[in-house]
């Protein structure tokens, strides 16, 4: 065990490490049950750090088998050897020097997923963050880069493939049926980007030429039986290479690139140079296993993880603190990459809906942090959403200050500056200075100050004048983070819509600077005055969601009606439904619970009627601008005091009102958009296939019964219109003979895919009722179940917690007890992945009294569990604060 309490690491605390570790030679023999490592440290004292300084080399649950110092065995006066470290003493004073480190593994004792584990058979790694010292020890942190050759050695019949990072440079056979493959990496890299791979793998091989007339051997390894799956995966490859050279002009540097689908895994991807490592679920697609979002998902994250190649692998972190310097970077190109692929607005509108839904809550509650956080206890729980998503929004807003020419030119910069380099967030920056001449100063304040900043709009009109004055005011409150609360650097894209449609050509004069359609509001507060309006125009404002702020305004409902017909920017148009829906939903939701009934006003039913019908919109944007927020978004707009229960009575009155309402339009839109010809997964049919879903709830909600919604299951062809189907049943029809029916039709037809089983599990768990904590209790008990598959624990346990607020938030607190107790199991195999679905508590304060209360005891019972990990400790510890 490690023996650390999780003590604060402090960014004001780094140091580089007194010694380089240059190039590392490793055998890895693999045998079942054990792995020997054998590692050679071509190492030398940091020069100008003096001589004294013991060298202290990181581990984590190791056992020291060997240890030489150029070529003899050293006594054991010289070094001490725990788990957790090894400390040598008397090393030369200068010159390099090699350390042979022998380690001994059980890779299938390895339930953590951390270090070296097997999964279905096969050897492989995760050593991001702090995985590569359970391999062997060593300087295991971001800012040490090494060279790196890798023999690896296995029975031939169980592990024909082998793989690590960098190119293939030898293979043979050895005695007793074993053999042989060395890898050579040439790009100096962190220890958190090693990988190796051994198994009996399937492979889809496919070949790249690059810009400069290079050729790429590209392969996804899988599972066996499975690689036939893998083709939209290599497609989406192909792609992305191809866009990270004509958008930001990087070209892929190896002659192979792999990618290795695994089954157990942690997270959802991992960069590794050369040999990315894949949880399954974001490589293996089929229509009759996957959704329209699982195909969108895989594309996603198959771009991310090669994008970091440039950003992460060539230029990485200096240290933790920096990691949304890859992340947030990278998570931005890869949306830029859907946009361009796909539909912009859609991509921003999803975007959008992610943050509003994951970054803001984080943002408001306990667990807030800045995007570059300075102090951790343990670094796995800050692979959050404000690194990722906060972190490409800060990149996007740096994009839209810059303007696309500007921001190309501080890329180029800091790829030619950086490459080779672990880096920091002000290298980042300088480049975007020294290419632009620009002053960021104030603009870094978004690394440093954590909360969601408000950005309040008044606006007057003068009729008598034609004139129209703005006031912009922002301001930040302080939150659990402590940072300061100066003001922001806020671009707010915007325009003035005239009442026929199309924005008008109004140049304001004003205290905020004004560059094209952008507002650069530096200031607290800042007023802007357009003249020559004939009549008030209908204010636009924070157009693509141009800056991640609470925008407070108060719009008149029948601006926000016109701006939802006629805003020429489709996002715009996409927010002013929204956030009607929104608001009424909010009001409704607080009237229920004040035992009043919620008044929807028919309004609200016509526009949408008007949206789903515009047959100029795009039908995602269509299907994105009708449905309903989701009870957390809505949740989250009522703030305090909310009863989950109100929130999801208000929900489904206003669904079947809009349902009755536009009943003719839903079933003519069914109708209109069904697939004619074979299923294919390009972004237009799954936009009417998306529409047409939407339809379905509205109508499903408006019948009160389950038969559409059952036929749909029954005829589909196709795992989108399937899994839609069966969501309406499993929400809108809990335990009726339809859905029951439905759902063990579903288990025998995919019992054997256990990426659909995921699925199955999911589904219940997020049905809307108290009930379902009972069902989902017993499907615990489910031959199917089990912790140690972290897929299949979030299937159950983190679609409940994160994704039921009526059934998690049971008034009686039961939800919480039952989360609570599988946390303290999984944590007990796998601490990382409890402490990730431990931060399903993190909206506690938010909520009524009663389950306020509850969620208090539950919590302080966790933090008073004897054992509990470092992880779980961690974010029980913050989320009680
Ligand atoms: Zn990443």
């Amino acid at each position: 065990m490690r023996t650390d309490q999780g003590q604060p690491i402090r960014l004001e605390d780094y140091q580089p490490a007194d010694f380089l570790i240059h190039h590392v030679d490793m055998t890895v023999q693999l045998f079942d049950g054990r792995v020997e490592i054998d590692s050679v440290l071509e190492m030398e004292r940091r020069p100008g750090r003096g001589t004294a300084a013991l060298l202290e080399l990181e581990g984590d649950e190791l056992e020291l088998a060997s240890l030489a110092l150029d070529g003899s065995p050293l006594s054991t006066d010289r070094y001490n050897a725990t788990p957790d470290r090894l400390s040598v003493e008397g090393l030369p004073a200068s010159g390099r020097f090699r350390l042979a480190i022998g380690t001994r593994l059980a890779p299938e004792d390895n339930t953590k997923l951390m270090g070296l584990y097997r999964s279905s058979g096969i050897w492989c790694t995760q050593c991001e963050a702090e995985g590569f010292r359970r391999i062997t020890y060593f300087l295991d942190r971001p800012d040490v880069l090494a060279t790196y050759r890798v023999r690896l050695e296995a029975d031939r019949s169980q592990a024909p493939v082998l793989l690590s990072n960098g190119n293939p440079a030898e293979a043979g056979d050895l005695p007793d049926g074993r053999h042989f493959a060395v890898w050579d990496d040439p790009f100096p890299k962190p220890s958190y980007l090693f990988a190796l791979v051994a198994g009996d793998l399937d492979v889809l091989s496919d070949s790249f030429r690059t810009l400069s007339g290079r050729d790429v051997a590209l392969a996804i390894y899988t599972e066996k039986g499975q690689a036939g799956r893998a083709a939209y995966a290599m497609d989406a490859l192909k792609r992305s290479m191809r866009w990270d050279e004509t958008r930001f002009g990087r070209e892929y540097d190896l002659d192979v690139f792999s990618v290795v689908a695994i089954s157990d895994f942690n997270m959802g991807a991992m960069e590794n140079k050369g040999l990315n490592i894949f949880n399954h679920k974001y490589v293996l697609l089929d229509p009759d296993a996957a959704t329209d979002g699982d195909y969108a998902g895989v594309e996603t994250v198959i771009a991310h993880e090669y994008f970091h190649n440039w950003t992460g692998n060539r230029i990485t972190c200096r240290n933790w603190f920096q990691l949304c310097l890859k992340e947030g970077l990278t998570v931005y190109r890869d949306q830029e990459f859907s946009a361009d692929e796909r539909s912009r607005a859609v991509k921003r509108i999803t975007t959008t809906r992610n943050l509003k839904a994951h970054q803001f809550p984080e943002d408001q509650g306990p667990l807030q942090h800045p995007v570059r956080p300075e102090q951790y206890r343990e670094i796995n729980n800050f692979y959050t959403s404000t690194v990722y998503d906060k972190g490409a929004e800060v990149v996007r807003m740096l994009e839209t200050i810059l303007g696309r020419d500007g921001f190309r030119a501080g890329m180029d910069l800091y790829f030619e500056r950086h490459d080779g380099d672990a880096a920091t967030i002000e290298d980042f920056l300088r480049c975007f200075e020294d290419a632009t001449g620009k002053d960021l100063a104030q603009f870094a304040l978004w690394y440093h100050q954590a909360g969601t900043p408000t950005l309040t709009v008044e606006d007057d009109f003068d009729p008598a004048r034609g004139r129209l004055t703005l006031t912009l005011r922002q301001s930040l409150q302080p939150g659990a983070a402590r940072t300061g609360t100066e003001p922001m650097y806020l671009p707010v894209r915007f325009g003035l819509v005239g009442h026929n449609g199309g924005d008008l050509e109004a140049r304001p004069t004003g205290t905020a600077e004004v560059v094209d359609d952008v507002i650069h509001l530096r200031e607290r507060e800042a007023t802007l005055v357009f003249e020559g309006l004939s009549a008030r125009p209908y204010l636009s404002i924070l157009r693509d969601f141009s800056a991640p702020v609470t925008l407070r305004m108060d719009e008149r409902r029948e601006d926000r009606l016109a701006l939802a017909r006629l805003d020429p920017a489709p996002f715009n148009r996409w927010r002013a439904l929204s956030d009607l829906l929104g608001e009424t939903l909010r009001d409704g939701a607080r009237a229920m619970q004040a035992g009043r009934p919620a008044a929807f006003g028919p309004d609200v039913a016509s526009i949408i009627a008007a949206t789903a019908a515009d047959e100029a919109l795009d039908p995602a944007l269509r299907a994105e601008a009708i449905a309903l927020p989701s009870e957390t978004e809505i949740a989250r707009l009522i703030e305090r005091d909310v009863d989950p229960d109100a929130v999801h009575a208000a929900r489904t009155a206003l669904l079947g009102q809009i349902g009755t309402h536009d009943a003719d339009l839903f079933a003519d839109l069914r109708e209109r958009l069904s697939d004619a010809g074979a299923f294919s997964p390009d972004a237009a049919s799954a936009g009417r296939r998306a529409l047409r879903n939407v339809a379905l709830g509205y109508l499903s909600a408006a019948e009160g019964r389950p038969d559409v919604a059952a036929r749909q299951f029954e005829t589909a062809d196709n795992m989108t219109d399937r899994f839609a189907a069966l969501a309406v049943l499993c929400q809108q029809f809990p335990g009726q003979p339809e859905t029951e029916a439905a759902l063990a039709a579903f288990y025998t037809r995919h019992r054997h895919d256990p990426l659909v089983i995921d699925k199955w599990f999911a589904i219940q768990a997020v049905s809307p009722h108290a009930g379902t904590l009972d069902r989902v209790a017993a499907l615990a008990g489910h031959a199917d179940f089990t912790l140690r598959n972290p897929n299949r624990a979030r299937s159950l346990v983190g679609s409940f917690a994160a994704g039921n607020p009526v059934a998690f938030n049971r008034a009686d607190g039961e939800g919480y007890r039952w989360v609570a107790d599988r946390l303290l199991a999984i944590d007990k195999l796998n601490p990382q992945l409890a402490a990730r679905l431990a931060t399903s508590f993190r909206s506690w304060q938010s909520l009524e009294l009663a389950r306020r209360e509850q969620a208090k005891n539950i919590l302080k019972t966790l933090a008073e569990s004897n054992g509990i990990s470092v992880d779980l400790r961690d974010i029980v510890d913050r989320s009680r604060s």
